[in-house]
């Protein structure tokens, strides 16, 4: 691709679960789209939970999304783009490393490429990509939850199996498994080691 403008970007929205990252996409979305602009919104295959073809954050609003495998699929990415001037991605913790240079391409040919998802792991640890696309971006937005146990500001993804810590030998990504997920802050953030 050549770039036809210098003007593309890269911007991150990041925090934990709960956080409101998928409300603050859809918000720069419908102002993308009052404008005028025409936008395409990726989503990986792995994640369901509001149908196939939308994002949608807790609160029921939703936006029409491209679902793409999120191991082999990102080069689709370049033949499902037309004329969009912004490229999103939600969810972007599901997607694989190749994620960063294909938000790079995009950048580099004029797009603005928007990026949502959470930095951590449910064990606290660094969570590619996101954490590669936080340096290589312009712009960085983290946001924080509610503690679910004491209330104060929350960063971390607490995973729950059957109410307890998860083990911290579990897999990064299940999904569709029985677990649940709270935010929580340092403090109350904990896992089993036995
Ligand atoms: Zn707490």
């Amino acid at each position: 691709m050549h770039a036809i403008t210098n003007s593309g970007w890269i911007e991150v929205i990041t925090g934990s679960m709960f956080s409101g990252k998928t409300e603050e996409l859809l918000r720069r979305l419908r102002r993308a789209e009052i404008a005028g602009q025409e936008v395409a919104v990726f989503t990986p295959a792995v994640d369901d939970r509001y149908g196939e073809a939308t994002i949608g954050s807790h609160d029921g609003r939703s936006w029409d999304a491209t679902p793409i495998d999120p191991e082999t699929g990102l080069e689709a990415v370049f033949s499902a783009c037309n004329g969009e001037k912004v490229i999103a991605f939600d969810e972007a913790n599901f997607f694989s490393h190749s994620l960063v240079d294909v938000c790079e391409r995009l950048a580099a040919d004029g797009r603005r490429v928007i990026v949502s998802g959470t930095d951590q792991t449910f064990r606290g640890e660094p969570f590619e990509p996101l954490p590669q696309l936080i340096a290589v971006a312009e712009y960085v937005e983290k946001f924080r939850a509610i503690c679910a146990v004491c209330g104060e500001p929350a960063t971390r993804n607490q995973r729950l199996v059957d109410g307890e810590p998860a083990h911290v030998d579990d897999p990064t990504i299940l999904v569709g498994a029985a677990e649940s997920y709270e935010a929580r802050c340092r403090h109350c953030h904990t896992f089993r080691d036995d």
